[in-house]
């Protein structure tokens, strides 16, 4: 390896570093850049204006010096910076938005879908439909960098395959490259699982900046991603996290996977319509309907969710003795059940997590709700430049192409 390019890839990890800061805290001012990255105020001076001219940030007035010294400028992210095109396929609804960094939502379109499927194909039609037009607002000089998309299914991460997803009637369809087809720009389309994105949602601008997290999900379908020492836990293909179909309960009823008494089948949206008297595919509104009786004291409907709660429980006390988590998150139907339930998810919780792990975890409703599988989508599709900035060409360079 040359000087040069060791110099190189030095500048190239520092221009992240930087980026990464801002991402995450933008607007920060020169000074609190150079406390952040360790780098010296020569350096960060440098690096910003690199940022500055690829058109990534750009510098406003000084932050009011409220200490000692020089008051040092405000770097803030450009809002006509690189953008992703993010979207999410869950079983009632689609949704496509773009982002800025920073995590900022331009423009949104959405389908609700009513209770029928749609196939691959049609959903392919729809995401386009709703993407181009947004596509169409980004301003002159505006990049779009990257797509990523969230999915309730098994998605190799390497290809954004999904291998199934059981709740949409999915099975073998390449849907990155499908997508990269429809929406035909020559950027990266990366797919993952649902919840896998949603607990890096939550990890990076949720109610979780812990470096080991568990964000618990269910719908009809539950599952979970799990951050591991500040990293994604993808497994070998990108599969982990299917915890929806670890065994809990020999007594319990049949799974769609074709195993009996998984926790799917005992916290999942058919659990909590079961155990409140309702036919297991009444929906939605009926799920509303629970929990709004629950709150006007409702005995059936009450003794439903503290029976499935009781069971959440136990789902997050296995994970707490396999991962070690500082925090569980519960994203979709679960947030809602911890909120009405959450002594007795805590109550078997305590009685089975082993007491250190237990002592050291703590648990939480997601704080970006449903924007939580699309925000780690959008995340997903920014990798690649939060990782090198340099892809990114400068302004000047664009302008004279
Ligand atoms: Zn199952």
């Amino acid at each position: 390896v040359s000087a040069l390019s060791t110099n190189e890839e030095t500048r190239r990890r520092n221009l992240a570093a930087v980026l990464g800061h801002l991402h995450s805290g933008a607007p920060l001012s020169r000074s609190e850049i150079t406390q952040r990255t360790g780098l010296n105020r020569s350096t960060v001076a440098t690096l910003v204006g690199e940022l500055e001219q690829r058109g990534i940030v750009a510098e406003g007035a000084a932050r009011a010096a409220g200490g000692p010294g020089r008051p040092s400028p405000l770097v803030f992210l450009s809002e006509t910076g690189p953008t992703v095109l993010a979207v999410s396929i869950l079983v009632d609804s689609i949704v496509a938005a773009t982002f800025g960094l920073g995590g900022r939502v331009q423009q949104q379109a959405r389908i609700d879908r009513l209770r029928g499927r749609m196939s691959f194909e049609e959903t392919i039609v729809a995401v386009r439909r709703l993407a181009l037009p947004l596509l169409r607002e980004l301003a002159p000089g505006q990049t779009l960098v990257g797509v990523g998309v969230a999915i309730a299914g098994l998605v190799r991460h390497e290809d954004g395959f999904v291998h199934t997803a059981p709740n949409l009637g999915w099975r073998d369809h390449p849907l990155a490259a499908g997508l990269r087809d429809a929406l035909d720009r020559e950027v990266p389309v990366w797919a993952g699982n649902d919840a896998d994105l949603g607990a890096l949602a939550e990890h990076r601008r949720g109610s979780a900046d812990v470096a080991d997290l568990v964000f618990l999900y269910g719908e009809v379908g539950v599952g979970a991603g799990v951050i591991a020492g500040g990293q994604p836990l993808r497994g070998a293909s990108g599969y982990a996290g299917e915890v929806g179909h670890v065994a809990v309960n020999p007594e319990g009823v049949r799974c769609r996977c074709g195993s009996t008494g998984c926790l799917e089948t005992e916290i999942g949206a058919q659990a909590i319509l079961r155990r409140a008297g309702f036919p297991e595919d009444a929906g939605p509104d009926a799920v509303d309907r629970v929990f709004q009786a629950a709150a006007q004291g409702d005995p059936q409907a009450r003794e439903a969710l503290d029976e499935v709660g009781a069971w959440l429980g136990v789902g997050v006390a296995a994970l707490v003795n396999i991962f070690n988590p500082s925090r569980v998150v519960f994203g979709g139907l679960l947030a809602f059940l911890y909120a009405e339930a959450g002594e007795r998810v805590e109550a078997e919780l305590d009685a089975r997590a082993l007491n250190r792990a237990r002592d050291e975890t703590t648990l939480a409703a997601s704080a970006l709700g449903p924007m939580g599988p699309l925000t780690g989508a959008a995340e997903l599709a920014f990798d690649a430049t939060l990782r090198d900035p340099t892809t990114i060409q400068s302004t000047r360079h664009r302008e004279s192409a």
